[in-house]
């Protein structure tokens, strides 16, 4: 392995935006392009865009570096029209890194859909089933590079970019220690607007719902989106797939609305959200029936629920086939290589503008999320997940009693695929669980400002 990606792996560097894919993985083969995804195509985000925006030179020096390693031709920042303060600084930037140039993005979602992206840039289809390097591309999120320019000045993933916004007082993107809990982050941006709220921990989208403000923020947290507990995005969200199949048996008219924005099946993908949704209010043992096989190709971008006139989710029946399928040792048996989109692709992408309305969210659009890059009270206790990343758990190297300093190793991530894990703060380790290893600060936290 060469320096540049041992010191990524020794870093604990994982995807920032996505499921935390060990990024020194991600640069096993050769590639064409770097692709730096800057779209953050969820609506109320803004982590990406202020760190393109703020730490551009930062991101150049990491693309270089990276070009220089795997030989690609180039490296490309891919940005949404909108964010223009980046765009700005990286049109500055630019002229002193001639492997370098940047792409416009139209304002759509999801934009930031790896296989989507691919295609507004480059024209290319990746293969049903596929990732971008089978055709030549290694896709990377915007604080993914910043954390890779970091481990390049042998720096550790202890902190994450998050944007904090919805039912709370002081909407704000904060630089936070992994491991601090939900609970003190909204406390940090002014405390919750509503008595009786629910965190989604991620975008509007694609995030899961939290209930417990001890949750700990972990290398792949992205967002804290405070709704209202009965908001209808938080409602949706919460209806278990018993419930969505009953409603979908007495609902489901086979419109083919889902179908039509599928953005998998714009791209020539054979998945057909509306086929899967017939198939399984019919029949019961679905995952047994071959074309529950699509579901494979599901992204869970969420859009198919966006479109359905009946409040249906396609998307949680997807994620639920993926589910039993594996569980079953059923392989994706979905391989093609579209040779061309589907003709009416670029009439049905879907404006965030439109999908924002949807989801009910309008009212908290215009109120900035202003980057603040120190937390602003001690940090007392982190909880850090031996998990935070696709692959096998981190093994604790600590035990219980033993003390730590800020940025010190305290799990190892044995194999090809999994993650180290390193303390956030200065401390002595509490706790070494199944999951998770507690560490509280020896002071008030001070040090570790
Ligand atoms: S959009 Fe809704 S109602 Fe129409 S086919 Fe899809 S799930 Fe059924
Ligand atoms: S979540 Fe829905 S719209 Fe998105 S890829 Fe899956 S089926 Fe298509």
């Amino acid at each position: 392995m060469s320096d540049i990606l041992e010191k990524i792996r020794n870093a604990g560097v994982v995807g920032a935006g996505g499921a935390g894919f060990p990024t020194h993985v991600k640069f096993a083969r050769a590639c064409e392009y770097i692709l730096l995804n800057g779209a953050e195509c969820e609506p109320m985000l803004e982590v990406d865009q202020q760190i393109a925006s703020v730490h551009t030179k930062k991101l150049f020096g990491a693309m270089t570096a990276l070009v220089e390693l795997t030989g690609a031709k180039g490296g490309i920042f891919a940005l949404k029209e909108k964010y223009h303060d980046a765009i700005r600084n990286v049109d500055a930037a630019l002229p002193a890194f001639p492997k370098l140039c940047r792409h416009v993005l139209s304002n759509s979602y999801p934009a930031g859909d790896e296989h989507v992206l691919v295609y507004e840039v480059f024209k290319r289809i990746v293969p049903e089933g596929g990732i971008p390097l089978d055709v030549g591309v290694v896709v990377l999120n915007v604080e993914t590079l910043y954390n890779i320019a970091s481990a390049l000045e042998d720096r550790p993933v202890i902190e994450k970019y998050l944007t904090v916004a919805g039912e709370v007082k002081n909407p704000a993107t904060l630089k936070v220690p992994v491991g601090v809990s939900f609970g003190e982050v909204i406390g940090a941006c002014g405390g919750p607007t509503v008595k009786d709220w629910v965190a989604v921990d991620g975008g509007p989208m694609m995030g899961r719902l939290v209930f417990d403000p001890q949750e700990p923020v972990s290398k792949t947290t992205k967002g804290i989106l405070l709704l209202p507990r009965d908001h209808p995005l938080a409602i949706s969200k919460g209806r278990d797939m018993t419930e969505m199949m009953r409603l979908a048996k007495i609902a489901c008219c086979h419109c083919m609305l889902c179908t039509d924005v599928c953005p998998r099946y714009l791209l020539g993908h054979k998945l057909r959200p509306d086929k899967l949704m017939r198939l399984a209010a019919y029949n019961s043992t679905c995952e047994h029936d071959a074309a529950a096989t699509e579901a494979f190709l599901c992204c869970e971008c969420g859009l198919c629920e966006t479109a359905c006139i009946m409040g249906l989710q396609p998307w949680k029946l997807n994620k639920e086939l993926k589910v039993r399928m594996n569980a079953a040792g059923i392989k994706n048996p979905h391989h093609e290589r579209p040779e061309r989109v589907n003709p009416f692709r670029e009439y049905r992408l879907f404006p965030v503008t439109k999908l924002t309305h949807r989801l009910g969210l309008s009212k908290y659009i215009g109120r900035k999320a202003p980057l603040r890059e120190e937390f602003p009270s001690p940090v007392e206790k982190v909880v850090l997940k031996l998990k935070q990343h696709i692959g096998a758990p981190a093994e604790p190297i600590v035990a219980p009693g033993d003390v730590v300093e800020r940025g010190q190793m305290v799990a190892w991530g044995e194999g090809p695929v999994s993650a180290h894990v390193h303390s956030s703060i200065s401390g002595v380790v509490r706790a070494v669980e199944k999951d998770r290893i507690v560490v509280e600060a020896t002071t008030d936290g001070r040090e570790n400002e």
